[in-house]
């Protein structure tokens, strides 16, 4: 019997992430011997760990906060969205070397295409310019969006993201502040959340929301916000009251979590196991 595809996790902290269950619960599905591990590294553990594990020809793994950049450093090679966005969830072990991907990108365009949302030729309003943000304005770019407004609180951030992203994108980019958002919110069709405001544990959850001009986008927009604990977050919920389409962040955790499985092992991802997994 062959070795089992060994996998795992880089994080800090790592204890709740729900990767492992999904990616056990496809590969028992499939009938596919696979290990999925947590590697809870602190950042100056990192370098040391990532070494072990390839010393180790670990087959695969994911990359989470606050790893997601330092990691593009210790490996072999990193794919040219990758590096636009400036970071990296997964990684894969290809003829013994490691390449960096970023899946969070195509994991939110597909999970917008299987809610039906209409990606090409969207007209996108991104709140936020981190990691995810920027995920989020080469996915929607490569899937063919008209324009991205970058919308954020500190005009710095926006401007270094639109610079940096603008030989990457095809579409019109441009930022602005976050201040102006009505303005940009009229005619958006599509708006994602790309803010850690509205996190769980984030006092500013409610205010944040309630400083959106949610009534300003029109009727038939949609909106997406990236986090996922809560699930209906405080804009879905003022999205929901308008009568707004309202996707939550776990379809672009299922995603992402699918392109990395069907990289790593080869076959095509069980979707429902790992939704169901990833509900448990
Ligand atoms: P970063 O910390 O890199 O960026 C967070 C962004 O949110 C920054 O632009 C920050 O601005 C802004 N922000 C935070 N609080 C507020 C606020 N109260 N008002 C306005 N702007 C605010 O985080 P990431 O980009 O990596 O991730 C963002 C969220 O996306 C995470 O919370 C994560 O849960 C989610 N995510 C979900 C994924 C999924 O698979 N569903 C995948 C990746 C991320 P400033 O710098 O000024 O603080």
């Amino acid at each position: 019997m062959s070795d089992p595809i060994r996998l795992g996790i880089f994080g800090w902290p790592v204890a709740h992430s729900k990767s492992p269950q999904m990616h056990e619960s496809a590969a028992r599905a499939l009938g596919i011997a696979l290990r999925y591990e947590r590697f809870e590294v602190a950042p100056d553990e990192l370098a040391e760990a990532v070494q072990r594990e390839h010393d180790a020809t670990i087959d695969g793994y994911n990359v989470t906060v606050p790893h997601k950049e330092a990691i593009m450093q210790l490996i072999d090679e990193v794919t040219p969205a990758a590096q636009a966005i400036g970071a990296v969830n997964t990684v894969a072990r290809v003829d013994g070397r490691y390449v960096g991907h970023n899946t969070d990108a195509p994991g939110l365009v597909r999970s917008l295409q299987e809610a039906g949302v209409p990606v090409a030729e969207a007209r996108v309003v991104v709140l936020g310019a981190g990691g995810a943000a920027r995920a989020a304005v080469v996915g929607l770019s490569n899937a063919g969006a008209d324009e991205i407004t970058v919308l954020c609180r500190r005009p710095e951030q926006g401007e270094a993201l639109t610079q940096s992203l603008a030989a990457e994108v095809s579409c019109t980019l441009e930022a602005a502040p976050l201040s102006e958002a009505s303005w940009y919110f009229e005619t958006a069709t599509l708006l994602v959340q790309a803010t850690s405001a509205t996190l769980q544990s984030n006092p500013s959850a409610l205010p944040f929301a309630a400083s959106l001009p949610i009534d300003a986008l029109p009727g038939d927009a949609a909106v997406v916000d990236m986090v996922y604990r809560p699930l209906k977050t405080s804009v879905l919920a003022r999205a929901e009251e308008r009568g707004l389409t309202i996707i939550d962040g776990l379809g672009m955790l299922l995603h992402q979590g699918a392109i990395a499985f069907e990289m790593w092992t080869g076959f095509e991802p069980p979707l429902d196991v790992m939704r169901a997994a990833l509900n448990e």
